[in-house]
């Protein structure tokens, strides 16, 4: 059953509600009786068990920089996963 995200127009109370397709869409707050709307969930789906992620697309040559990453170390990392590699190659 998916999980529909709602947010009060009047509260801002957010909620989450698990409903089947057939069960009516909530148009009330539970706190305050406000109107509600559905927010559409950001969240990506994710097929667990797998080994593929709907966020992993950018991943596909290593590692690559994040914006929150500096570059120094992010170069330093991607050595030394490069040395890890060139070692696994060597053992073989
Ligand atoms: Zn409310």
């Amino acid at each position: 059953m998916p999980i529909y995200e709602y947010q009060c127009e009047n509260c801002s109370h957010r909620f989450e509600l698990r409903q089947g397709f057939n069960d009516k869409p909530v148009e009330t707050c539970p706190l305050c009786q406000g109107n509600v709307r559905r927010i559409l969930s950001p969240t990506p789906i994710i097929f667990k068990g797998t080994g593929f992620y709907a966020t992993d697309n950018r991943r596909k040559d290593g590692p690559q920089p994040d914006s929150g990453m500096d570059k120094a170390k992010f170069e330093e990392a991607k050595e030394a996963a490069d040395k890890i590699l060139k070692k696994e190659k060597e053992s073989k």
